[in-house]
């Protein structure tokens, strides 16, 4: 995943460095419990303190978001592993954040493919480059097949749907 994206981004010449409309700020959801799992892995590198003022944040986030969901407003909270603009468990973050911001397609089952164009900052850069074909589907898959292994191994069936900041946040309950 990480090659073929970066792949695509030297053909494009496109470079992330940050941006005013952070992808970061975007209230992403995450269904499988591998990548729950992997970003507990990487939670569990960090020091006691760094853990507390992530869990502390995190839920934080969580608490905000409910209100502006009850009150109708638009949610555009920082992801608690954002640090100083950085990613704090790049390593461990998830499929979304990998993939993000480069033009791609995917073929959903019993759809047509479907493309989509990149982030705000990559069209405001590579316009005009021509398409390098980045199809998801085969990641999509790839992961879905390591999801049910899992399930099935830990015998759980529970379906999960969860944002880094709802993660992290049951991390710290313990
Ligand atoms: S997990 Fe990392 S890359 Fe993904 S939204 Fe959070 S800070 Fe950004």
């Amino acid at each position: 995943m990480d090659q073929k994206y970066q792949e695509a981004a030297d053909h494009y010449g496109f470079n992330c460095t940050g941006c005013e409309n952070n992808c970061c700020l975007t209230r992403f959801y995450h269904y499988t419990l591998l990548e729950y799992l992997y970003i507990y892995e990487g939670f569990k590198t960090l020091d006691k303190k760094q853990q507390n003022k992530l869990t502390r944040d995190a839920a934080e986030i969580c608490r905000k978001t409910g209100l502006a969901d009850e009150t109708g407003q638009p949610v555009r909270l920082m992801c608690p592993l954002n640090g100083g603009g950085l990613c704090i468990l790049y390593a461990f973050r998830p499929m979304i954040c990998r993939l993000f911001g480069i033009p791609h397609e995917l073929q959903q089952p019993g759809m047509e493919v479907m493309f989509h164009s990149g982030c705000e900052a990559f069209s405001e850069r590579c316009m005009g480059k021509g398409y390098f074909t980045f199809d998801r589907t085969p990641f999509f898959i790839e992961m879905a097949n390591l999801e049910l292994a899992l399930k099935q191994t830990v015998g759980i069936r529970q379906k999960i749907k969860l944002t880094v900041a709802q993660m992290i946040k049951t991390f710290g309950d313990g």
